[in-house]
């Protein structure tokens, strides 16, 4: 491969005009012309030269004339000249981790949800105003070029977004990290209704061109599949193995830019996209078979081409397989021999790097490092393993036992045989220091074993990274207690130490700044500035919910936000935000153990209220309620949630009865772009999730920092979210986990519920009865039935306190300065939510990585 890298004498240069220096005897890089050491300088900031820069690339780069060209070539055109200026900073940044060889992140993530690009680029380069200006004077609307971004879709939800997080407060402090992914060619899918279901759309993200990223073709690394082992005695009379792969796949590296706030760093994620190697290729085509060798070339494409849309629930699926391995061994492959320096001293590799496991997706990349280092670096196993425990460190995102990863041992051992062997290995070693811990006690042994062997034998992933790992977190308090006491008690006692909490954050970046930048105005002419990057400082805010006029600015500022809303769920789907209502939303991934339907039940369950004539529609708190949700394509009761949340809507929306004061819209396609204009209008957060189920949740985190008010069971980081803003400022209710556990273990009996709760009876009775569904009565079966016989998550037995909870959100909404004050006080004591802090906690207990400047 073409890998070789350039030997002229001039190691950094951008838009400089200055002359290289003469080649160096050694014909390397001259490191002592001032140019190879200087900062490489941006390009001069104004209006003028940003509008000649722009210019340059729309004819030079898109090959139109402004007057001939479409919000497309003017979109792609600005975010190549946005790119320009972070490129200095980008080399930069490269050219000095090079140097220093600083210890750093390594973050190994299958999902990415970033979110669209543009904005943050302006934000980080601190260009939007002057972007915007030049942008006027070509009769360009820099609104109009934001819209026309389609962000990249490469995450299914929370975990996804939070790698993205991550990254961007990693930048943001200026620690080294290189975020790992995959490259999809389709993210998740576009969400669709037809006839108020689910329809899925493939999402072509990179239709219309893809300016933010970086192909290096010639960088690809090698990933090879199936085959054998043998064994084989080297020079050195050893007795080694080596791998016979069957077939392999090229891994081509795609680089984006990780800019940080303001502060002259870009850190990189690199994502890898699979295509056929030159040598498969070759071989087909000299075989004379034309057909199969384009076959093979669809076959190898295969593996990046689409991110399973599976939320929580693993399928097991060959494809997957091949998606996890083909990334983490491209990485390992990448940072050993294109990141290190060429004489690196392998057994100092924990000083150098911390691999970081978000969940089990990428946990083959442990026996992949023991494979490298001792068959083809030669290391001896037990030097191999010392290394390979101290640069990985796991992260665990669940609690549900469905969501633990297995992966059969037959599945791989066919596709990766060596691997296999590796884990076996170290199960058998694991298992050996267990005995002797505790003696044959076989029931333990079992247990512990990284193979089960029932339904069938198979690898439980989440035990291979517990026992690899320096260090295993869970995401809130609640759920890293319930990972040491219920998930994995057995480890916690084995490895005292091991297990540690680490909350999850949001960027305030983005979720604050880009998404409200009303709020965010505010908030710096209170307290000034600095607290972008050092959200604790939004303390200072809490002696401001005291203060009449702040509290009026402040509830202007959420009246804006909705208007716009209201003008961009107008133009997207057609539908309205209505002036005064309260803003209910859930928005989430469609999963049982969130709950939608609880929040169905509360909506019938006041639509009853009225069209009953208990309640006059005039006394109704109005409200809109939004939902944003998608559901996996195969999960089939996700799917049929949602089409009863349409069906409710659409009859709720249309009732006379209701005299407009309650209202249902679910915006189809719930993404970052839409997460970034909802939750802003937000007054009400649900976070209505059954006690124990949720890990953390960042969504709720989200909605306090943008003001509205939680009602949430006490679950994942809502339990930290209600200590931290006060009880008086979070609407409360339902079973606590320890009580959730008691009513499973006494035989729950959702049934019972319904007998005995006439208005829940009634709301259920609605749906089955056929009052959403133009009189069919069966339309809903699948649901009802479940939720009266079934109910895994509870949902009944929560049904009354959280209606009463609801009632009482009603009653505090009436006093609007109170609701004002209880806002305030949510955003002035959510610094803590602030993933600038997680990363702090990850630096600090498990990374040991200090910022490098
Ligand atoms: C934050 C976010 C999520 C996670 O939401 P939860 O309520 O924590 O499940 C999912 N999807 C998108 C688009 C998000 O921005």
């Amino acid at each position: 491969m073409g890998r070789d890298r350039y030997r002229g004498p001039v190691a950094n240069s951008v838009e400089t005009t200055e002359t290289p220096a003469p080649e160096p005897a050694d014909g390397g890089p001259n490191r002592s012309h001032p140019l190879a050491l200087a900062p490489v300088s941006s390009p001069p900031v104004s209006v003028d030269g940003f509008v000649r820069e722009f210019l340059r690339e729309l004819n030079f780069g898109q090959g139109v004339a402004l007057s001939a060209s479409t919000v497309n070539d003017q979109y792609l055109a600005l975010a190549r000249t946005v790119r320009h200026y972070l490129m200095a900073r980008w080399l930069e940044t490269m050219r000095r981790q090079k140097e220093t060889q600083a210890k750093g992140v390594a973050y190994l993530s299958a999902e990415y949800l970033l979110g669209r690009q543009l904005g943050n680029a302006l934000l980080a380069t601190d260009l939007t105003d002057i972007v915007a200006d030049g942008l006027a004077q070509c009769g360009i609307d820099i609104a109009d070029l934001r819209a026309q971004e389609v962000e990249p879709g490469l995450g299914n939800g929370g975990l996804g977004r939070l790698a993205a997080c991550f990254v961007d407060s990693l930048a943001t402090m200026s620690v080294p990290c290189i975020g790992y992914g995959i490259r999809y060619e389709f993210g998740i899918f576009r969400q669709t209704f037809v006839d108020g279901r689910q329809v899925e759309q493939p999402d072509s993200w990179l239709a219309l061109g893809a300016p933010w990223e970086f192909p290096h073709p010639d960088s690809a690394q090698e990933v090879s599949f199936g085959g054998h082992t043998e064994t084989y005695t080297d020079s050195d009379g050893a007795e080694r193995t080596r791998w016979v792969p069957a077939w392999t796949v090229q891994a081509v590296p795609y680089n984006y830019m990780v800019p940080g706030y303001q502060n002259g760093r870009v850190n990189t994620l690199r994502l890898w996209r699979s295509v056929a190697t030159e040598r498969f290729d070759l071989r087909i085509f000299n075989s004379g078979d034309y057909e199969e060798a384009v076959r093979s070339q669809t076959f190898a494409e295969n593996i990046s081409k689409v991110l399973y849309p599976e939320d929580s629930t693993p399928q097991g699926k060959e494809l997957r397989l091949q998606q996890q391995y083909f990334f983490v061994a491209a990485s390992i492959a990448d940072f050993l021999e294109d990141v290190l320096p060429e004489d690196f001293d392998l057994t100092k590799l924990p000083e150098r790097i911390i691999f970081q496991l978000n969940d089990t997706h990428p946990v083959i990349a442990v026996p992949e490092l023991m494979r490298v280092l001792v068959d083809e670096k030669g290391l001896a196993w037990d030097t191999a393993w010392e290394i390979t425990k101290g640069c990985f460190a796991y992260t665990c995102h669940t609690l549900l036992p469905e969501a633990l990863e297995v992966w059969s041992v037959e599945l791989l051992g066919r596709l990766l045989p060596r691997h296999l062997e590796i884990i076996y290995r170290i199960n058998e070693e694991f298992l050996e220091e267990v005995r002797e811990r505790f003696g044959d006690d076989e029931l333990r042994i079992r247990r512990m074993s990284i193979i089960a062997e029932h339904p069938e034998r198979s690898v439980r992933m989440a035990y291979l990274a517990t026992v690899a790992g320096s260090k295993v977190n869970g995401v809130a308090e609640l759920h890293s207690q319930l990972l040491r006491d219920k998930v994995l008690p057995d480890f916690n006692e084995f490895y005292p130490g091991k297990f540690t909490n680490v909350t999850n954050g949001i960027t305030p970046r983005r979720f604050v700044r880009l998404a409200n930048p009303g709020l965010s105005e505010l908030i710096t002419e209170s307290i000034g500035v600095g607290w972008l990057t050092d959200l604790e400082r939004l303390r200072e805010l809490e002696p401001f919910a005291a203060d009449e006029e702040f509290r009026a600015r402040f509830r202007e500022v959420k009246a804006a936000n909705k208007r716009r809303l209201h003008a961009v769920l107008t133009e997207r789907d057609g539908v309205s935000v209505s002036d005064g209502h309260m803003l209910d939303v859930m928005v989430k991934r469609l999963h049982e153990y969130k709950r939608q339907t609880l929040k169905v039940l509360h909506i019938i369950t006041q639509y009853n209220r009225v069209v009953s004539g208990e309640v006059a529609a005039a006394d109704l708190t109005p409200r809109t309620f939004i939902f944003g949700a998608k559901a996996a394509p195969g999960y089939k009761m996700a799917k049929d949630i949602i089409h009863l949340i349409n069906a409710v809507g659409s009859t709720v929306n249309n009732d006379e009865r209701l005299e407009g004061r309650l209202k249902v819209i679910f915006p189809p396609n719930y993404n970052v772009t839409l997460a970034e204009k909802v939750i802003p209008a937000a007054d009400l957060s649900e976070q209505i999730s059954l006690a124990g189920k949720e890990a953390s949740g960042t969504g709720n985190m989200k909605f306090a920092l943008n003001g509205a008010l939680t009602i949430g069971t006490d679950d994942g980081a809502n339990v930290e979210i209600r200590q931290l803003v006060g009880d008086e400022n979070f609407f409360l209710f339902g079973m606590l986990e320890p009580e959730v556990e008691a009513l499973q273990a006494a035989g729950y009996v959702p049934s019972s519920y319904y007998e005995s709760n006439p208005e829940l009876r009634r709301a259920i009775d609605a749906i089955a009865s056929g009052v959403f569904s133009g009189g069919d009565r069966h339309m809903f079966d699948s649901v009802v039935g479940n939720l009266l016989q079934e109910d895994r998550f509870l949902a009944l037995a929560d049904y009354a306190a959280y209606i009463e909870a609801q009632d009482k959100v009603d009653a505090a909404y009436a006093d609007q300065e109170e609701w004002t004050r209880a806002a305030i006080l949510n955003v002035a004591r959510s610094g803590f939510f602030s993933s600038d802090r997680s990363m702090r906690d990850y630096i600090d207990r498990i990374w040991h990585t200090p910022p490098a400047f």
